[in-house]
């Protein structure tokens, strides 16, 4: 038996206001943490840099409240450093002898590219085969976004969700596909505008077996549009 979950749900980060809504009004700044939040003041003077930098004004009505907001933007986007793995899976690791494969595909991500700090997104597809430890369902999307939340390559993002997984199950194999549309290519306009990157770390059984690596690819094949 294979258990695959299709993860349509777009995690937000946490929602602060405690409602569980992510209202269009609510800014960024609405996410934050009160220490979150303390890191914001520093990144406004940055953002105000910039924008004289290029050539505008800040004190402009357009501009005046850009760089606090740009700066609550940027706080919320690499909120993964004030993160780690072992908070996030405390206590969602359990006993079960449940030994198949199991997949979560299609989990949404949104993460900024360390060259040029423009965004890259897609989706991640997670399969693992416990050898005795299972993990919480919940806790895969939530791994995915601490990663994605700082500033990343693909590569690294691929293989540090499955490493990850790796450290917290010991499983039989880990596998993680990431398929990413890049802003910093789409934007330069060179005819890559629908180039999706595809990256993919396979560990044990999916690495090892040929039949068990096929398994996954074909689960995760066909999941809709990126
Ligand atoms: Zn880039």
């Amino acid at each position: 038996m294979t258990v695959t979950l299709l993860n349509k749900e777009t995690i937000d980060g946490g929602n602060m206001n405690g409602n569980g809504e992510v209202s269009l009004a609510e800014d960024f700044g609405s996410f934050l943490s009160p220490k979150e939040h303390l890191a914001v003041p520093p990144i406004e003077a940055d953002f105000r840099n910039i924008i004289s930098s290029i050539g505008e004004d800040p004190n402009r009505e357009g501009l005046i409240k850009t760089p606090h907001r740009a700066a609550e933007a940027f706080k919320f986007l690499t909120r993964g450093y004030s993160q780690n793995v072992e908070e996030l899976l405390n206590g969602a690791v359990f006993s079960e002898t449940y030994d198949d494969m199991v997949v979560v595909k299609g989990t949404e991500f949104y993460s900024l590219c360390e060259h040029h700090l423009l965004p890259f997104y897609g989706r991640v597809h997670v399969g693992y085969i416990p050898d005795g430890k299972i993990i919480g369902l919940s806790k895969i999307p939530r791994l995915i976004e601490m990663y994605a939340r700082r500033l990343q390559v693909q590569e690294r993002l691929t293989k540090e969700i499955a490493e990850a997984l790796e450290n917290a199950l010991h499983p039989k194999g880990v596998a993680v596909v990431i398929e990413g549309m890049h802003m910093c290519m789409m934007m330069r306009g060179v005819q890559k505008q629908n180039a999706t990157m595809i990256t993919s770390h396979m560990m044990g059984t999916f690495r090892d077996d040929r039949a068990t690596r096929h398994e996954f690819m074909s689960l995760v094949k066909g999941h809709g549009e990126i």
